[in-house]
């Protein structure tokens, strides 16, 4: 070894041993007669010294010529440090430089390696290797570490063994779109990357494993939203002999593991909603349940996800209302203040095309009881004080209403609710809340298509009371499906899966498949629920997700080691790029003329 301690270890028991240490030069101060190297490695920072008179000469020359980032060797004795650094672990000692070696120079690097680097997003990434030697980066790295590990070691503990399932598999029309890689040996036709090992997972309960996991890369090749990457880490999970509460259990066991082992947090048991519910009360299948202000009616008819008929504001005058399917709100605790300029800056937010809200209706319940609102035209103040009843208002809340379509205005009042909660501080990052979603819809409607798309993916199990729906009311059918919600964010999801050939064929020809295209595409696992499948379900959590909250962060990026940008791109290794016209006539993508 090139070094006989690393530079965050030596205490001030280590004093007067000789030691020998190995890193990168974070700083030099160069005081005239004495200069201190901070050397860093990844666990620490260890200062060295050389003094005038007391270190060799030529030493001392040498020391005067290096720089940021050069690598060093340097060998001395342990000392006790005059004016010792209660911050770090090793600031109590220093180390009397006797001899130095420069393992290798290094360039001035494009951005300063500290905890705050003035280097942007770009060049951190175009020298992600360097950025990786920051401390707040190999942190979440570390974090990452830590989460693989307790998730082995939790699924280990429950009989789950980790199985490779392959990365070169079939495209599939359904779901997101797939990456392809040309087949050299097969000219024409075309391997896809796994959107997730969906399919072999459930091969696997055919084949009898019983309990499988993986932590697997996953690729799918949509439009980078804000933090999204092309490819992405699953624990991916799937059981035999299960029912939905079970899966809840385990995986609420996982969770609570890796809070408990990678973050000391003792969690309680996670709340259950059922999909209508979170609508109705959020606007949101992932509602941040971190704070309340809850949706509240005061006009909507039962049904449309809706569980009780109400009026409140119709036939006073009010056009907009009384044309609208719902008129809903949220109570703001404490925002009766709120200036008229805040209140139409707020209405403006909300009017942005991004959210695309007709208008914003107020109503103040002032300090003094009295209550004042933007429909006072319509409205009187006992009609106002109904409706804060309603919301459950007191004096000094501030009630925000939207009104209209009901999936539209439910929509538009979740973006409101998340925005009032982070303007009133609600949403503090180090704070968890958890839930499950369950029953889920089994199927969407694409307007567009003209065709019932399945909501999770079409090997989820309607609820069985349910099936008969599948033939009258394919909207109104329940999957056997649930989310995993933390702080708003969905970070698992998964549901119990079809297991009959039948049924499964039922489900494509429901989503519009032929026979000859279900079969095409998913007959090896319609043929394999005819050798004795298990009943099964599983589940797969956003690892990459997973890390960045357990880390308070709000991006992903941060948690990979070595991300793309938000054009798909790595722009460290310059990818994705051409290819040689040779290769390309190898593939034979492209004929030579
Ligand atoms: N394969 C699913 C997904 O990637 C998860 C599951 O159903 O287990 O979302």
């Amino acid at each position: 070894m090139l070094r006989t301690h690393t530079c965050g270890e030596l205490r001030l028991s280590d004093a007067s041993t000789t030691v020998t240490l190995s890193g990168w030069v974070q700083t030099i101060r160069d005081k005239g007669g004495v200069l201190w190297i901070d050397l860093r490695d990844r666990y620490g920072i260890t200062q060295l010294i050389l003094e005038e008179g007391v270190t060799a000469a030529d030493l001392f020359a040498t020391a005067r010529t290096l720089g940021r980032e050069f690598v060093l060797q340097a060998t001395g004795q342990v000392v006790e440090r005059k004016s010792k650094n209660p911050n770090i672990l090793t600031g109590d000692v220093e180390v009397r430089v006797s001899a130095l070696t420069v393992l290798n120079p290094a360039k001035l690097p494009p951005f300063l390696i500290e905890d705050e680097t003035d280097g942007g997003d770009d060049l951190r990434m175009k020298y992600r290797y360097l950025d990786l030697r920051r401390n707040p980066v190999r942190q979440n790295l570390e974090l990452r570490h830590r989460m693989a590990q307790q998730t082995r070691l939790y699924m280990d503990g429950q009989q789950f063994i980790e199985v490779e399932t392959p990365v070169l598999i079939k495209s599939t029309p359904e779901g997101a779109r797939d990456f392809v890689v040309p087949s050299r040996m097969n000219p024409g036709e075309f391997y896809a990357l796994p959107q997730s090992p969906q399919t072999f997972k459930q091969l696997l309960m055919v084949s009898g494993f019983d309990r499988y996991y993986q932590i697997v890369k996953c690729f799918r090749d949509e439009d980078l939203r804000a933090d999204r990457q092309p490819e992405f880490t699953q624990i991916d999970c799937e059981m035999s002999f299960v029912e939905q509460e079970d899966i809840l259990q385990m995986f609420e066991g996982l969770v609570r593991h890796l809070f408990k082992t990678v973050k000391g947090i003792d969690l309680a048991s996670v709340p259950r909603m059922t999909y209508a519910d979170a609508m109705r009360l959020y606007g949101s299948d992932k509602p941040d349940t971190r704070f309340g202000m809850e949706f509240t009616e005061l006009k909507a008819v039962r049904g449309s996800g809706t569980v009780d008929t109400v009026d409140l504001t119709s036939g006073k005058g009010f056009g907009v209302f009384d044309s609208a399917e719902i008129v809903v709100g949220i109570n703001a605790p404490g925002c009766a203040s709120y200036t008229r300029k805040q209140l139409d800056e707020l209405t403006e937010w909300i009017k942005r095309p991004q959210i695309g809200a007709k208008g914003l209706i107020y109503v103040r319940y002032n300090e003094d009881g009295s209550l004042k609102s933007s429909v006072d035209k319509f409205y009187t103040e006992s009609e106002l004080k109904a409706w804060a009843d309603r919301f459950g208002a007191k004096p000094g809340d501030l009630m925000l209403l939207i009104s209209g379509d009901a999936a539209k205005a439910r929509k538009q009042l979740n973006e409101l609710r998340l925005e009032m909660g982070t303007r009133l501080g609600l949403r503090d990052p180090n704070v968890f809340s958890t839930l499950w979603v369950l029953d889920f819809p089994l199927l969407e409607y694409g307007e567009e298509e003209e065709r019932w798309f399945a909501m999770h993916h079409p090997f989820t199990s309607p609820k069985p009371e349910d099936i008969p729906l599948l033939e009258t009311d394919p909207g109104a059918v329940r999957a056997n499906a649930y989310d995993l919600v933390i702080n708003g964010t969905e970070v698992g999801g998964g549901s119990i899966r079809i297991f009959n050939r039948d049924l499964q064929a039922r489900m494509f020809s429901l989503l519009g498949f032929s026979d000859e295209e279900a079969k095409a595409q998913f007959g090896f696992l319609m043929d394999a629920f005819e050798f004795g499948a298990p009943p099964h379900g599983g589940i797969a959590f956003g690892f990459d997700r997973l890390c960045s909250l357990f880390g308070g962060a709000d991006s992903i990026r941060d948690f990979i080691a070595f991300p793309k940008n938000n054009s798909g791109r790595d722009v460290m290794i310059d990818s994705p790029s051409t290819i040689a016209d040779k290769q390309l006539d190898e593939l034979k993508i492209r004929t030579v003329v």
